[in-house]
């Protein structure tokens, strides 16, 4: 994909970035630092940061420093967080491993947030990156199914696709629909589903293989058909 955005000419390198964070630690005498005190003392945006290193936790750790946040984390960073952990762990996090060295946000700013249990973040990060409201999540997890498909095929799985299963599909299809490509991130509105190519009904496993996603429009298509 080309990349058509214009970013200014940027003067510092890595190295330079770094040194200036360790030493704006030295002077403060602290040992972890906050994005927005930093670039506001060096007179540079956080975008700089973002560009060079990723993320805030990312740079703060090549500096041999901790990442701090600021108190006002809005939920979009939590989730990012959540994403990013989520990713390094390569499966849905515990509660309790949310907190350093791991996440540099605690779980107790999580539940100060969302004012949620973890299980129904999580699930909040999943409507979050498929663009599928929570409540349609949970109706797709609660699914029971018919006496007859039980009884028809000896499934090994479960038909209820798992948060943890659904996020890994998710990641595998590049979070877009495989059909016509639609994302929420680049087609605000759409919706990814995660669907059994062959159906559950017609003796389909839920397992990788036979899991996609799919956009509501192009799920609605294919209902039970192969
Ligand atoms: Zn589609």
């Amino acid at each position: 994909m080309t990349d058509y955005t214009i970013t200014r000419y940027n003067p510092y390198t890595d190295q330079e970035l770094i040194e200036a964070v360790q030493k704006y630690a030295d002077e403060h005498k602290i040992k972890n630092a906050a994005s927005s005190s930093f670039c506001k003392w060096f007179g540079i945006s956080e975008t700089t940061i973002q560009r060079h290193f990723d993320t805030w936790a990312n740079f703060c750790k090549a500096a041999g420093l901790s990442p701090r946040y600021s108190r006002f984390v809005n939920k979009e960073d939590l989730l990012n967080n959540l994403e990013k952990v989520w990713s390094e762990l390569g499966r849905q996090p515990r509660a309790k491993e949310i907190k350093q060295p791991l996440s540099p946000i605690s779980i107790s700013r999580y539940q100060k947030v969302f004012r949620k249990n973890w299980y129904e973040i999580c699930l909040e990060f999943i409507s979050w990156k498929s663009g599928a409201s929570v409540e349609e999540i949970e109706r797709e997890l609660r699914h029971v199914p018919a006496v007859e498909s039980d009884t028809q095929f000896n499934h090994k799985t479960n038909r209820n696709i798992s948060l943890s299963i659904r996020y890994d599909i998710l990641k595998r299809d590049n979070f877009r629909c495989v059909k016509c490509g639609a994302s929420p991130a680049l087609n605000p509105g759409s919706q990814l589903h995660i669907d059994h190519k062959l159906p559950w009904s017609k003796g389909g496993e839920t397992e990788e293989d036979n899991l996609q996603t799919l956009c509501s429009d192009c799920n609605l298509g294919k209902s039970n058909k192969t």
